[in-house]
């Protein structure tokens, strides 16, 4: 288990020293039957112990005066040093489907905490408390509301929420004012919100429960695993186990369908007859592939790759180049955002892989190499720059873009022998 780091920063801008000994020490006497392991009243009960957690002059720091976003980032740090328990998540790969068992605090990056560096426009945006979010519709009384507003929310304010969060969750006016939600739409009280969440189509609840964790929680608090049997990225919540709850009420509603095997392949077939055409390429073959779809390197599932002509290394025949669309990542898009249009995505594709055939003829592929830098900027962006330098350092320059060099060359050698090309 890593030790707590001794000095943190925290994303509203506060630092943090840390204890681990006092918090080891606090962990043991933290643990009562009624307070659920790893969850956010024992991470309270943890951070006010004596000792614990001091201001960066050494005097104590007041817990209940945080923001939830820098208490949410201290009690990431404790599980993740094991100073609180975490019971390891079970799930399906999302791209693959094969079952895979971690501890997802195990893999927060916490380098950018420790070195100072919570700059980045994305991961470390301020959430705008001001304005209202977008969510689908949502009936309040008479009116349907399509707009949330939150407000900040200290410890304190929150604590309704952390006293719910080992009971079955029911939506409480005490939770929708302890969670900051101010507005639904036009409604203001929150005994109308609580009543109109608890009855939201799961879909719109999971909406306003995603806006909650944005405005609660560090877009850093993320850990991403990366399946060992198709490479690909699986990004788990850090803490696993959130106060907000995550699901309530009626199962999902059935989505617009999405178009089967069949019909998907001829979607593809009429979308390359006509970009072909307008694009001037001829012989390139089209493939729809419903296998495990391949992931760039970054782990993310690929809705198409373009595979240069070329002598197949194996039975030495020519062969020709290959344009090839995923049919299950276009399924997984589809069910994971309602508005991803599948036709739109499926010229979009087969256009982008001809950009990189005409790249290849053309004897330099500079998008293939944008590809790849982003990945590799993205990589950076999570695990810090100092961190992503010693990484290097230490020769794990393959850890950067989390690289999974043992596995994939098993399912690039499924597809082709010779050189790939990943794309889109
Ligand atoms: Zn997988
Ligand atoms: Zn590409």
């Amino acid at each position: 288990m890593p030790r707590l780091s001794a000095r943190v920063h925290l994303p509203s801008g506060r630092v943090a020293r840390l204890s681990d000994e006092a918090a080891r020490r606090a962990a043991a006497h933290a643990r009562t039957p009624d307070v659920r392991p790893g969850g956010s009243m024992e991470a309270l009960g943890i951070l006010e112990a004596k000792d614990v957690a001091r201001t960066d002059a050494g005097a104590p720091i007041d817990v209940r005066g945080l923001s939830l976003r820098d208490f949410h980032v201290l009690r990431a740090l404790l599980v993740h040093a094991g100073v609180q328990a975490e019971a390891p998540a079970e799930l399906p790969c999302e791209n693959c489907g094969e079952a895979f068992r971690v501890a997802p605090s195990s893999l927060l990056e916490i380098a950018p905490f420790v070195d100072a560096e919570l700059d980045d426009p994305e991961l470390d945006a301020p959430f705008d408390h001001e304005t209202a979010h977008v969510i689908p519709a949502i009936r309040v009384g008479t009116e349907l509301a399509r707009s949330i507003r939150i407000a900040a929310r200290t410890v304190e304010e929150a604590l309704p929420l952390f006293r719910a969060e080992s009971a079955p969750t029911r939506i409480t006016p005490a939770l929708v004012v302890a969670m900051g939600i101010t507005a639904l739409g036009r409604e203001r009280r929150a005994s109308a919100i609580a009543k109109a969440l608890a009855a939201a189509p799961g879909e719109a609840y999971q909406a306003v429960a995603d806006c909650l964790y944005e405005a609660h929680y560090s877009a850093r608090l993320v850990a991403v695993h990366r399946c060992a049997a198709c490479g690909a990225r699986n990004d788990l919540d850090v803490p696993w186990q959130r106060e907000i709850p995550y699901e309530i009420g009626e199962p999902r509603k059935a989505r617009r369908a999405f178009p089967d095997l069949d019909a998907f392949e001829a979607m593809v077939t009429s979308a390359a007859d006509r970009i072909y055409q307008a694009r001037r390429v001829r012989n390139i073959d089209l493939i729809v592939d419903d296998g495990v779809p391949a992931c760039d390197d970054g782990g993310e599932p690929l809705l198409g790759c373009y595979t240069p002509g070329g002598t197949d290394a194996t039975l030495g025949i020519p062969r020709a180049p290959e344009i090839r669309l995923f049919y299950r990542t276009f399924q997984a898009e589809h069910r994971h955002d309602r508005s991803f249009d599948v036709a739109a995505e499926i010229d979009e594709t087969i256009d982008h892989e001809i950009t990189h055939h005409l790249h290849h003829l053309a004897g330099d592929d500079p998008l293939d190499e944008e590809e790849h830098a982003v990945i590799e900027k993205e990589a950076i962006r999570r695990i810090g720059k100092r961190e992503a330098a010693r990484r290097a350092g230490r020769g794990l320059a393959s850890e950067l873009a989390g690289f999974v060099r043992t596995t994939w060359p098993l399912f690039v050698i499924a597809f082709v022998a010779t050189y790939f090309t990943f794309c889109r």
